[in-house]
């Protein structure tokens, strides 16, 4: 049954307004967005054509945005999200300026655009330009791209950083097509998660058009020189020059993934699939922008052993992109799901017993978390209660991995192939809408479930969904390859020297494995032995390279310091950064550390990493 959340949110508070029941009460705030100050339900967006100029000198985007409507309710104001934007008017349909009020900022949230519509407007055009500083946007300078000779800037709008670079309705609940005309200086090329030219355009002018409807977290906008290499027909990666040919190399099973993951799932919905290799400052591994992902380039390990992220985000133009939370507390939807697939396509294209090396690495580190947030604590339940607070702060292991064992437990209760049947069926029925965790609820009862008590009792939902830390019947899965890596590191912290321990043609994962099993803190003299052994701090490989450092930093590894200092001034993503400055200002000494790596560190990190950061350190 088609049941989107604007419709649903319509009907259900049209209904509970004749009928007050509890219920129905209860089903409507479920369905509230708590991070928007837009009204869909009186007045939704159906389309955004937005024409923007790019530039570098001011770090200003300016233009307008215009906004197809459908004023449902026949209101006189129409709600949009805006943080830190410059409104210098708005006109209605034909060329008719109408009257705005930009409400108070609010933290995290930024100011409601009340603007004076008609009950009978079609299209609002609002005027306006980007603060310097808008979250969503990274400037960065020659020197910090990989290339140091054209500046580069690229957007990251989830969770509700759209609302800084464009008026809109900014919640994962309204669905827009849209269209755009960029233009950029005459050097630089322009990509956004739409249809895309691969060529640069002397005239510095892109026009794109993204034909399905996506929620504004999705927007996305890339400038920069780039390059791009073809898979096929429907595949390819965007890279820097210097960084092309590594990139192209790196992710060279693309074609074969996206094969993957359709015969799972059912076919590719987006037309091209490609990927952009952006400057290390990305401060998330990957994100899913429709058509074109973009992606750190940590991931470039040379021996594709970090590609999963790729899966990850391919993953996404099923859960997430096509398939999307109507709210952040819903956040669990796109990520448990994508994760789960992700696993599903890695063990489709290099077999089981990689993928679950790859979960049993992911299961350490999802108890670390629930360790940290502590047994009891809301924040480990899949769905979420972000009210009041930033939705980042809902972006942890639990939606991810708490998620995707929820799943695989479902998947070991009924069977491969009644869930993959299921699934199949469940993003089909569901393409191009946005959903809460009780419409995924309801649709897998009606579907799997069939109110079968012993079923029930065998996945018990609700201490997955509504409770906290990992339910009992969580799956235990093991892996004969990490195992190998668990027995080095007991014989290493048994006395075994480093150069004798047997290691010989293990993958990156092996690696991580070994350096989780070690002590916390290690004695110089065996820091030193490691070092000796397996080169260590020299790791090109950022993943390996962020557990060294992390053991350099407990251990008091004087000879890492240097290593810890470029990383964490070259390197943004926020997966990598978070752990070090936490481990770092865990004493005295090391907390005078971060804070000056941080003072040069700091203006190369994206805004959402630079927040995690500045509150550390405060
Ligand atoms: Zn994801």
């Amino acid at each position: 049954m088609f049941k989107s959340i604007l419709s649903a949110a319509l009907v259900i508070s049209v209904f509970s307004a004749c009928h007050p029941k509890q219920k129905n009460v209860e089903k409507t705030m479920h369905n509230i967005d708590h991070h928007s100050f837009a009204k869909p339900e009186e007045a939704v967006v159906k389309h955004l054509k937005l024409d923007l100029n790019v530039d570098f000198a001011s770090k200003q985007l300016s233009g307008y945005a215009e906004l197809s409507i459908d004023n449902l309710g026949k209101v006189n104001t129409l709600h949009l999200d805006t943080r830190d934007l410059t409104i210098d008017s708005v006109w209605l349909d034909d060329n008719m300026p109408t009257s705005f009020e930009l409400g108070k900022p609010v933290e995290f949230l930024g100011s409601d655009l009340a603007i004076a519509i008609k009950p009978t407007t079609k299209k609002v055009r609002v005027k306006y330009s980007t603060s310097p500083d808008a979250a969503a946007v990274q400037w960065l300078s020659p020197e910090q791209t990989a290339g140091g000779k054209t500046p580069f800037l690229f957007t990251q709008s989830q969770a509700i950083l759209a609302r800084t670079w464009i008026p809109l309705q900014d919640s994962p609940g309204v669905r827009f097509t849209y269209s755009a005309t960029i233009t950029c200086p005459p050097d630089l090329m322009a990509v956004m998660s739409a249809e895309n030219d691969t060529v640069l355009h002397a005239d510095g002018k892109y026009n794109f058009n993204m034909p399905q409807a996506i929620p504004s977290y999705l927007m996305a906008l890339a400038v920069g020189n780039f390059k791009f290499h073809a898979y096929d027909n429907r595949s390819g990666v965007f890279a820097e020059p210097v960084t092309l040919d590594k990139a192209a190399n790196e992710f060279i099973d693309l074609p074969k993934m996206i094969a993957a993951a359709e015969e799972l799932y059912g076919p590719y919905a987006w037309g091209r699939y490609d990927v952009l290799v952006l400057p290390p400052s990305f401060p998330f591994g990957g994100m899913e922008n429709p058509r074109i992902t973009f992606a750190t380039p940590t991931i470039l390990a040379g021996d594709r052993s970090l590609v999963s992220l790729i899966a990850h985000e391919l993953a996404h133009s099923w859960s997430g992109n096509l398939v999307t939370n109507a709210t952040w507390d819903d956040f669990w939807l796109n990520e448990g799901f994508t994760v789960y697939f992700e696993t599903r396509i890695m063990e489709k294209l290099y077999g089981k017993d990689y993928a679950d090396m790859l979960t049993v690495l992911s299961k350490g580190e999802l108890e670390n978390t629930i360790k940290e947030l502590g047994d009891k604590n809301p924040d480990s339940h899949l769905y979420l209660n972000l009210k009041d607070r930033d939705p980042d702060d809902g972006m942890s292991d639990i939606a991810y991995e708490k998620g995707r064992f929820f799943l695989t437990t479902i998947e070991m209760a009924v069977g491969r192939e009644k869930w993959d049947a299921f699934l199949k069926k469940y993003f089909a029925e569901h393409a191009f809408q946005s959903i809460t965790t009780d419409v995924f609820l309801d649709y897998l009862n009606k579907e799997l479930i069939h109110d079968d008590a012993a079923l029930k009792s065998k996945i018990n939902i609700d201490a997955w969904v509504f409770g906290p830390g990992l339910p009992a019947n969580c799956p235990v899965i093991t892996s004969k390859a990490l195992d190998m890596a668990g027995t080095a590191a007991e014989q290493f912290k048994k006395g075994t020297p480093a150069k004798d321990l047997v290691v010989e043609g293990w993958n990156t994962h092996q690696w991580l494995y070994f350096l989780r099993q070690l002590p916390e803190k290690m004695e110089e003299k065996q820091m030193k032995d490691l070092d000796a052994a397996f080169h260590f701090t020299a790791s090109g490989n950022a993943e390996i390279k962020c557990d060294w450092l992390l053991h350099t930093i407990n251990s008091q590894y004087k000879e890492g310091y240097k290593a810890l200092d470029e990383f964490l001034c070259h390197v943004g993503r926020r997966k990598f950064v978070r752990p070090l400055f936490e481990a770092m200002i865990a004493t005295p000494e090391g907390k005078e550390m971060a804070k000056a790596i941080y003072v040069k560190a700091r203006s190369g990190y994206h805004a959402v990493t630079m927040q995690t950061i500045d509150d550390m350190l405060k």
